[in-house]
This record gives structure tokens, sequence and C-alpha cells, in this order.
């Protein structure tokens, strides 16, 4: 691995994190307030991504995209997790699973996704199945030469900007030495398509404005045209395009965690009590000097994991390293924080109630904390037969 980035890779770091300056912070309290994106101000901050030749900059050039490394798109997240989840999912990065587009699918999902003009959401996760996602009802059957959905997924971001979503679905039983195994199929589903409704989800306390919705399927009737891979082939999509997911939310939180200690460093700095400044009390310096120890490490193993995956090394313990820690590391910094700053951490004056409020998340999806050390000890344990 080399350390430090190359003039190139400056400069994404540099030219993304003007743009959430300049595009994102000045809407955050709004968003905040209302819980909603405006239509004009999220088709600005799409249109300015675009221009800038960064939407969809996590596909190769040959389909469209910027054609970056794990590594130069782990930077770019972390430049993006600065800003409020609910604006910059306008910075469209649409899922890369649509690279398993064949045919005719690439014109009507793969290239118009990537051109920014058909926004996707991605749905695995229903009431009755989270991290177990084998154990998922919503379910496809043939009929006359078309398949038949039915069931409900649940806390679907982004599905309420969506022209389709990709969904995964179990399509069939096998039995194992373990017992029955679902198989499992991906569609792709159009909005408006008869028998899928999208409605409200709930309310979370994490990333308001950055809505989670339910689906629902009923009797929705689709042709072969729409499986998205193999069929019964959903989980080897899933584990060829989706795996790195995790690697995105280490990157926000890296970057979360820098702007959160931006503030706690100021603070420190210029607060004064009993007659000097509260960052030379070692209670609060040590503080400081924890969070950056912390940021850091959370870094470097978010990039050490990209920089393996560029390489083709195996990754997935690291990656899930790289979530697992960057995750609880958010936690205690953004909680940290709010110390640092005392009564007025917790004020809506400041932005690190909200910080901490939405770091609560990361812990819990793309595989929550328990998931994530389950993958690491599985990789260094299975080997030694235990
Ligand atoms: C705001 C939000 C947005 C989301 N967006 C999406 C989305 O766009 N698409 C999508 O498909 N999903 C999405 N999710 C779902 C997310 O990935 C799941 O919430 C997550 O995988 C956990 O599933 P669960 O909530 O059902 O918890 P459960 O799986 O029920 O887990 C409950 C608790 O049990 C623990 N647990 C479960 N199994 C084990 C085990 N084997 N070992 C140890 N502990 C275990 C968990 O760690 C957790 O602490 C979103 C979730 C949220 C909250």
């Amino acid at each position: 691995m080399q350390f430090g980035l190359n003039e190139e890779q400056e400069m994404i770091v540099s030219t993304v994190r003007s743009f959430v300056e300049n595009e994102i912070y000045p809407h955050e309290d709004m968003v905040e307030r209302s819980g909603e994106v405006p239509e004009e101000i999220a088709q600005r901050i799409k249109q300015k991504t675009i221009e800038l030749g960064f939407y969809a900059c996590n596909f190769p050039e040959e389909v469209g995209g910027a054609g970056l490394s794990h590594l130069e798109f782990a930077l770019v997240e972390r430049e993006l997790g600065r800003g409020s989840m609910a604006l910059t999912h306008f910075f469209g990065r649409p899922q890369n699973i649509l690279m398993a587009c064949e045919g005719e699918q690439k014109e009507r999902y793969l290239f118009p996704a990537v051109r920014g003009e058909r926004m996707d959401a991605l749905a695995m996760t229903e009431p009755g199945a989270g991290s177990d996602v084998r154990g998922m009802k919503c379910s496809a059957v043939r009929d006359g030469g078309d398949w038949v959905l039915n069931g409900t997924k649940h806390f679907i971001s982004g599905a309420e900007h969506a022209d389709f979503v990709i969904v995964f679905v179990a399509t069939g039983e096998d039995m194992t030495p373990k017992g029955p195994k679902k198989r499992i199929t991906t569609f792709l589903v159009d909005r408006g398509t008869p028998g899928f409704t999208i409605r409200d989800g709930y309310k979370s306390v994490s990333h308001r404005g950055y809505k989670n919705m339910v689906l629902e399927f009923d009797d929705c009737r689709l042709p072969d045209a729409q499986v998205l891979g193999e069929v019964d082939g959903g989980f080897a999509v899933m584990n060829e395009w989706l795996y790195a997911t995790r690697l995105t939310v280490a990157a926000f939180c890296v970057g979360r965690a820098r702007r959160a200690f931006d503030f706690a460093l100021d603070y420190a700095a210029q607060r004064e009590q009993f007659g000097q400044p509260i960052g030379k009390f070692q209670g609060v310096g040590f503080q400081i000097a924890d969070m950056i120890t912390e940021i850091d490490a959370a870094d470097l193993l978010t990039l050490a994991a990209a920089d393996r995956l560029d390489k083709g090394l195996p990754s997935n313990r690291e990656i899930a390293s790289a979530k697992l820690y960057a995750s609880e590391m958010l936690a205690r910094v953004t909680d940290a924080a709010i110390q640092v700053h005392g009564g007025m951490g917790l004020m809506d004056d400041y932005p690190l109630e909200r910080f901490w409020r939405d770091a609560r998340v990361e812990r819990i999806w793309d595989g929550t904390s328990e998931i994530q050390r389950h993958i690491i000890s599985r990789d260094l344990l299975r080997p030694l037969g235990a």
C-alpha cells in the first residue's frame, strides 16, 4: 500500500469538498427542520454533479461513469459524508449491481441511471427478514411465462425518488443438510407497474429528509426481461456487486467524524472557563487526542480495504473491519464532540446533535455491528475448523 494521495486523488478530495461546502451545507438546516428536500434543490444538486463529471462516478467509463477506483470512490464518499445524506443522495451513485444488466436492460436501466435520468433504490429487507436475508417471505412464482410477485419490503432508502427498484425475492427452496435454503432472484421493477406500491415508511431519528419507504407487491406480474442476472442467482449478483457498499458506509463515517471533530477542536481552542481555553484542561485536550487518533485509524482501515479491493485481493474481512470500526468510532466521536461543547452541544444551533443522531444508524444498516463481527470472526476461525 502506498501512503498519501497522488495529485489526481487530492483533486478529487478538494473538488468534492468544495461541492459539499457550497451546494450542500447551505441547505442543511432547512432540510433538517422540514424533513424534505425541495425538488428544485434536488435537481440543482443533480445537475451540478453531472456538470462536474461526478454523477455515477462509481461506474466504469465504458458505461458513462467516471471510472474511479475503489479507493478514489471511498475518497468521494468520505467528503460527501461531511454533508447531509438527504441532500448528497442527489450526488447520484446508482447501485453498482446495475452492471449486471444484459441486452436491452442496459438501455432501460443502466445507461439512464448513469446519466441521471432514472433513479434506483435497492430492496432486500423485510419486516421479518433483516440480517437474515434468506429468511425473506417476499416471493415470485411462475405463471404462464411471467413472474408474479407478492410480499412486503421495508426500510427502503430513497424509494420515494426511485423510478425503479432492484428487488430481491425468493423463487424457490432447496433442501440442504442444514435445512431448507431459499433461492433468491433479483428483479427490476418500474414505478407504476400494476401491483407495485411505494408508500411512506417510518420516521427515523437519523438522517432527516433521507426517507425510508415500504414497498408492497400484490400479484405484481413481471416478464422474464425484468430478471437481473440469472434466475435463482440473486445471491451471486449480491455477492459480486453489493458487498463493497459497506466501504461507503465506513468512508461516510470518517468524513462525518472529521466534520464533528473540526467543531470540537475549534470550540476547545475558543471556549474559555476558569480563565483559559478549555482545551488546556487535560480532560478536554485528551478527548481531542482520542478523537483524532480514532478518526485516523478508521480512515486508514477504510482506505486500506479499498486498496485491497483495487488490487483484487480478498477483502471481505477488511471491509467488515472498516465498517465496524468506522461506524462505532463515529458514535464515540460525535458523543465526545457534544461533551466538549457542554450544554451547547445538545442545542440545534450547532449541527452536533444531528451528527450524533445520524451516527446511530451507521451501526445498523448495511449489516449491523454484530453481523460485521460475525463476518470477521468466521473469516478467521473457519479455516481453523472452528
Ligand atoms: C434507515 C434505514 C434505511 C435502510 N435502508 C435499506 C435499504 O435501502 N434497502 C434495504 O434492503 N435495507 C435497508 N435497511 C435495512 C438494514 O440493512 C437492516 O435494518 C439491517 O440489516 C438489520 O436488520 P433488522 O433491522 O431487521 O435487524 P435484525 O436483523 O432483526 O437484528 C436485530 C438485532 O439482532 C442482532 N442479530 C441478528 N442476527 C444476529 C446474529 N446472527 N448474530 C448476532 N446478532 C444478530 C442484530 O445485530 C441486531 O442487534 C435500512 C435500515 C434502516 C434503519
